[in-house]
């Protein structure tokens, strides 16, 4: 789960980390309030969507300015004005694809005056199974670019869980971006800050980007990104309470409230399969034809007809699903209950597309007998293959 910059920098804020100090407005009539009660005389107003690369990014209307996310107000007028221009308008940048993202929050932020930007970074590294720090001297930049191009200037390291972290770590950090003396100071204590928030708070990654040294020499987070892990949420109700629905794919959110394995994809065949391991070979054997898979889903094994239906509605609810292919090995899981569940679905939401069922496991006869009994326009497949070119097929011609 990813949150807001706004509700991230209230975190790092409230574990000792040096913010600016800032508002965030939900509605227009609120920004001029909220901006008069920062200092001045520089407010920085950010549209707050779960995206980076706002700062370089454009509205898709024209309304809303030439510009990007990220723009400088010199009183608190403009501010409101930039506030109004951004508030229910469509940002676009490099990670939310074209269609962009619409920002319905807007955090107006006391200003800084820069004179570095700094790249620091939290993550989970799958590879040591440690909590890594990766730092650049290269802030404010792509650091997907920094490391194709300059990888020499990114520094990285794990900490060793058993002997936890010590200040030596914040001073390497130091080191690698040429802080000294008061500075060195501060980014120690920062670095213990975040990895204590990073642990407490079950995070996947912190990103810090750019972490700034002002012109009066403080080091200060301007920019804050963060991800936690889904499976610890249960214990972080705090965190959960900072969930922002409208920023998840709809049918991913669905998913999740049926407790379905759901990824959607950009491909045109949608799949139903029990098992992520049978799941991954399906969307195989589907681009071994010839065409994209639409989503990942794994049904999982103790699904009832109502998560078969709820599955089977998401699918069909995607426009770029031209056709559905449904591969049940069934083991716990019963060929029987898919069939009345796709049944059931295509009763409710109609069939507007080829559907092709490969059945094979416990109560098959059963399953195809439903399937075959309903009158629908199924396709029927014996195995993997058959099933994959019979799709194909009916979607490609
Ligand atoms: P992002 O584009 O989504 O990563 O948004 P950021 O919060 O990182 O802001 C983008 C850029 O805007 C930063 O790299 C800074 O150069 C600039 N910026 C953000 N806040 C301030 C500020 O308080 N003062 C100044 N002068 N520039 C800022
Ligand atoms: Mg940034």
């Amino acid at each position: 789960m990813n949150i807001h910059e706004y509700q991230a920098k209230a975190l790092l804020r409230s574990f000792g980390c040096p913010v600016s100090d800032g508002r965030a407005v939900l509605r227009a009539e609120e920004a001029k309030a909220a901006a008069g009660e920062l200092d001045g005389p520089l407010w920085v107003v950010k549209a707050q969507i779960h995206a980076g690369g706002r700062g370089k990014g454009h509205f898709i209307e024209p309304e809303a300015g030439e510009k990007g996310g990220v723009r400088l107000a010199r009183s608190v007028e403009e501010a409101d004005a930039l506030a109004r221009q951004m508030l229910g308008r469509t940002l676009v940048t490099h990670q939310t694809g074209p269609a962009g993202k619409q920002v319905n929050r807007i955090y107006i932020e006391d200003g800084s005056d820069i004179e570095r930007e700094l790249y620091l970074a939290l993550l989970v590294d799958r590879a040591t199974s440690r909590v890594s720090f990766v730092c650049s001297t290269e802030g404010g930049m792509d650091i997907e670019e920094v490391a194709a191009s300059t990888p020499e200037k990114i520094l990285s390291f794990s900490v060793d869980p058993a002997s936890g972290l010590s200040d030596f770590h914040g001073r390497r950090v130091a080191f690698a971006l040429g802080l000294k003396g008061p500075l060195m100071k501060q980014c120690v204590a920062l670095i213990r800050n975040l990895y204590r928030l990073f642990l407490e708070k079950d995070m996947e990654m912190l990103e810090i980007n750019p972490l700034i040294v002002t012109t009066d020499g403080h080091l200060k987070c301007l920019d804050a990104k963060m991800g936690f892990d889904n499976n610890a949420l249960y214990r972080q109700p705090d965190i959960l309470s900072l969930r922002d629905e409208t920023e998840e794919d709809p049918k991913e959110l669905a998913a999740s409230k049926f407790d379905l394995n759901y990824i959607a994809l950009d491909g045109e065949i949608g799949c139903m399969v029990n098992g992520a391991g049978l799941a991954m070979a399906t969307m195989d054997i589907i681009k071994l034809h010839g065409a994209e898979p639409a989503n990942f889903l794994d049904v999982g094994g103790g699904a009832s007809k109502e998560k078969v239906t709820e599955a089977f509605k998401i699918i069909t609810s995607d426009p770029n699903v031209k056709g559905i292919l449904v591969n049940i090995f069934g083991g716990i899981m019963r060929c029987d209950i898919i069939a009345e569940g796709v049944l059931a679905a295509v009763t409710e939401v109609g069939l507007q597309v080829p559907l092709v069922v490969r059945l094979e496991g416990t109560n098959v006869e059963l399953g195809k007998e439903i399937i075959a009994n309903s009158g629908l326009n199924v396709i029927a497949a014996d195995d993997l293959s058959d099933a994959a070119a019979k799709i194909v097929k009916a979607v490609k011609g």
